[in-house]
């Protein structure tokens, strides 16, 4: 039997199954214990973190008086930690081939009726121009895993093209990159072409049910894909992002484990995972969420990400459009930091319309990036271009000293304004624009530092008036 080390390097021991059972079995006998409910709630009131078997506690607690006290302090923290600010983002799918064998996703290799394609690079630019002209700046790219079509090389090919395309004011800042767990050699070369966060989903973190999930394929080998953040940062990749495809497996087995990874990184790292995602299993060609165990609703939904908010105070996190509006809208509330828009989950659908079943699964959250951008101010929040932090070398565990420091209001405060006027001089609608000039000049005196603040209105000035751009602190 293997022994819990979150030190250790071998996936079976810093996500270890005895320790979960055993975390799962604490929880229940405590989901009443309000003494120890009412210590956790206090500790994570200390905005550090708690602990998986702490959250476990939490998520197994049903009391709605405790529950309220969760929902308060994340949203509290969630304003204390990342104010009003709500990053944007897009999908960029480059290739559906595929050698995998996952029975959740339309992609595995069985299926014989989807059509395959490949961007060409005269493609990625076309899509790209589609995604500037939008209004984005940042981009998460994604690809099915094929050693034959889709080799690093490729990938490497397409992050290269993406970043040299600048179409009148446009330009992709941030790539991340959403690809199958690879080699320490392979995150190298992504780290030397540029990519911001390297984001892997562990589908599940139960050993059992990962294999038969992935019954065939290099995605199979449970212990390759688990130990894959350990590789990348090896590799000098700073900033990971980690995320269960929630719906396949028991939801409470997944948040111990996905807090035991990110114990993990802090262990051996010395830094957590940059952001962790929440992605539900969603209808798509040949697949039926209903045909897996997992499924969850969405106030076990909200429950979860408040629970991870409070957690892991520093680590962003992230919503895609398989969610609807009014999930979003809570999720955003309870702690959600980045979230897509105007998505499309196909090759080529920024620039093609979609065929019938070729996206990776259903959008939810149908709306243009102009809407979306619209309704989160119209919310009161301030959506996002920012992308100066990689660029300004803050990664890994500057970003987080940065965060710790309490600079945030003198540094992503403004760097969110600048970009938001960006968006609104180059892409808005008139309503979005006048929307948006409202909430700048409010917003503005919202920076602490006065020095900063002038040098941000001046900023913000030379982007309406004399056409220039991008600015950062
Ligand atoms: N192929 C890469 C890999 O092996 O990790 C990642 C790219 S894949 C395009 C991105 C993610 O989409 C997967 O990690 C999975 O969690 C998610 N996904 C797959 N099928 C899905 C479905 N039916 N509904 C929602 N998300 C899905």
């Amino acid at each position: 039997m293997t022994v819990y080390n979150p030190q250790s390097l071998n996936a079976d021991e810093f996500i270890n199954d005895a320790e979960i059972c055993d975390t799962l079995r604490y929880a229940d006998e405590n989901k009443d214990n309000l003494e120890l409910i009412d210590a956790i709630i206090a500790k994570a009131k200390l905005r550090k973190g708690i602990d998986h078997r702490e959250a476990s506690v939490l998520l197994a607690c049903e009391n709605p008086e405790k529950l309220r006290e969760i929902y308060v302090l994340a949203e509290q923290i969630k304003k204390d930690f990342y104010g009003d600010r709500i990053v944007m983002f897009a999908p960029l799918y480059l290739s559906n081939y595929c050698v995998n064998g996952c029975v959740y996703c339309p992609y595995h290799y069985k299926n014989k009726h989807i059509c395959r394609k490949k961007l060409t690079q005269e493609e990625v630019r076309a899509e790209v121009i589609a995604l500037q002209d939008m209004g984005h700046k940042r981009l998460a790219i994604e690809a099915g895993e094929d050693p034959v079509h889709n080799p690093i090389e490729y990938i490497l090919e397409c992050i290269d093209t993406i970043y040299s395309i600048k179409h009148k004011n446009g330009a992709i800042r941030r790539v991340n990159v959403n690809i199958a767990a690879t080699t320490v050699e392979n995150y190298r070369k992504l780290r030397d072409a540029g990519i911001g966060t390297y984001i892997l989903f562990q589908e599940t973190y139960n050993k059992e049910s990962y294999e038969a999930l992935h019954p065939t394929g290099p995605k199979h080998n449970y212990r390759y894909h688990t130990e894959a953040m350990d590789r990348a940062m090896e590799g000098g990749i700073d900033d990971v992002g980690l995320g269960v495809l929630f719906g396949l497996e028991l939801y409470r087995y997944e948040l111990a484990g996905i807090l035991m990874h990110a114990e993990h990184l802090e262990a051996v790292h010395g830094v957590g995972p940059h952001t962790i995602s929440v992605p539900r299993v969603k209808p798509a060609d040949d697949i039926d969420p209903d045909d897996f165990d997992g499924g969850i609703d969405d106030e076990t939904f909200c429950k979860i990400i408040a629970i991870i908010r409070i957690a892991v105070p520093y680590t962003g996190m992230i919503i895609s459009t398989r969610e609807n509006k009014s999930v979003r809208e809570k999720a955003l509330r309870l702690g959600i930091s980045q979230i897509s828009g105007g998505s499309k989950t196909s090759v080529g659908g920024y620039v093609e319309p979609e065929e019938e079943n070729s996206a990776q699964f259903d959008v939810s959250d149908q709306r243009t990036l102009d809407e979306v951008v619209c309704w989160l101010m119209e919310l009161g929040y301030i959506p996002s271009f920012c992308t100066a932090c990689y660029r300004e070398g803050r990664t890994g565990d500057r970003f987080m000293a940065l965060c710790k420091s309490g600079q945030i209001q003198n540094c992503c405060h403004p760097n969110a304004l600048m970009t938001l006027e960006e968006y609104l001089v180059d892409y808005a609608s008139p309503k979005t624009r006048a929307v948006g000039e409202k909430i700048i000049e409010k917003e503005l005196q919202n920076i602490p530092k006065e020095k900063v603040r002038k040098i941000a209105e001046e900023h913000i000035e030379d982007i309406k008036n004399n056409n220039k751009r991008d600015f950062r602190f």
